[in-house]
């Protein structure tokens, strides 16, 4: 069994927009009308695990797919959203990018109750950040760990679905 991105990438069913790196489609289980899914061509389990041409390209891309929204659905808004990692609640090992048209009162709800941090607590984040944020910006070409068909498919074999998920998804670079 293929990885159901893949697996969707290759039909045409509710496809709007295709070039050579990116798909994108509607979202079988929408959060409102003319959700759009965008997923890179290239297998994936998480953002980090793509080189910056491709993240480049996906924020294009949903920059002008959220254009069209605005154009065609006299919406009000959207929201841009990741779920990047089974903690986050990523559902499938192949990354995707969400748009999600807004319009006034439509119920939707992407809040959260803000936490209360203690100075320290702020201060350790921002220290532990801070050692790892001077590269960011420079030349960090990452290298793409690509999982090859063979042994996504001999994984598949061995291994139910689910564990299937996680062992990909929790491969971090
Ligand atoms: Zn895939």
């Amino acid at each position: 069994m293929e990885c159901p991105i893949c697996q969707k990438l290759k039909e045409d069913k509710n496809k709007i927009y295709e070039d050579n790196l990116v798909s994108a489609f509607l979202e079988d289980k929408p959060a409102s009308p003319g959700h759009i899914v965008i997923a890179p061509k290239q297998h994936a389990p998480i953002f980090e695990n793509y080189d910056d041409k491709i993240v480049s390209h996906i924020f294009v891309i949903a920059n002008k797919l959220s254009s069209v929204l605005f154009e065609s659905l006299q919406i009000q808004g959207t929201n841009i959203l990741i779920n990047n990692g089974v903690a986050a609640g990523q559902k499938y090992p192949h990354f995707s990018l969400n748009i999600i048209p807004r319009t006034e009162n439509d119920s939707l709800k992407f809040e959260w109750s803000p936490k209360k941090l203690s100075d320290d607590e702020m201060k350790t984040a921002e220290l532990k950040l801070t050692q790892f944020t001077g590269n960011v910006g420079h030349e960090v070409v990452k290298k793409m760990e690509q999982i090859k068909p063979e042994e996504a498919e001999k994984i598949q074999e061995d291994e139910d679905e689910e564990n299937y998920l996680i062992k990909h998804l929790h491969r971090i670079p």
